[in-house]
């Protein structure tokens, strides 16, 4: 992507309204389907595409633990699925005091489908919530921009600009 290209795509994103407190409705309501037999600790997101649609995904535990998936990843997968690759915000909700922040898996997914600018939205049951710039929650992240300027990029063929 073009230095020009990306500004225009950051325009874009600036540009969008966000309905922050459908997302915050919308993760809340998810996080209620979360299976989390083994952790009770539930978890919803919610995100908005560029194309103003709106995704939702809760945690899904397994008794083979380590193959856990949380909220944020599979509500980006449904997106995916979709036909989205671009998020214009995100929302995680979970019933905690204390705002619940993606982990690093999580973080690295998520810098692969929101530009640095885009917003993390942390929120609980009491109604507080914290805001995160993508590049804050993630810095010098590798993204696919990486693997564009390998300087054999042959065998990269799934470009998105
Ligand atoms: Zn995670």
């Amino acid at each position: 992507m073009s230095a020009e290209n990306n500004k225009e795509a950051c325009n874009k994103a600036a540009n969008q309204s966000i309905n922050w407190s459908e997302l915050y409705k919308k993760a809340q309501q998810v996080s209620e389907r979360a299976y989390a037999p083994y952790s009770h600790f539930k978890v919803g997101a919610a995100l908005l595409s560029e194309q103003g649609q709106v995704f939702t995904g809760c945690n899904v535990e397994n008794a083979s633990y380590g193959l856990t998936v949380c909220a944020e990843r599979n509500c980006i997968a449904t997106a995916v699925a979709q036909g989205t690759t671009q998020v214009s915000a995100l929302v995680v909700y979970t019933a905690q005091q204390q705002l619940t922040s993606p982990c690093g898996a999580c973080r690295q997914v998520i810098a692969e489908f929101m530009s640095p600018d885009a917003m993390v939205s942390l929120v609980n049951h009491l109604g507080d919530t914290q805001q995160w710039r993508v590049a804050d929650l993630l810095p010098a992240a590798f993204t696919p921009q990486n693997l564009k300027n390998s300087t054999d990029n042959s065998s990269v063929n799934n470009s998105n600009s």
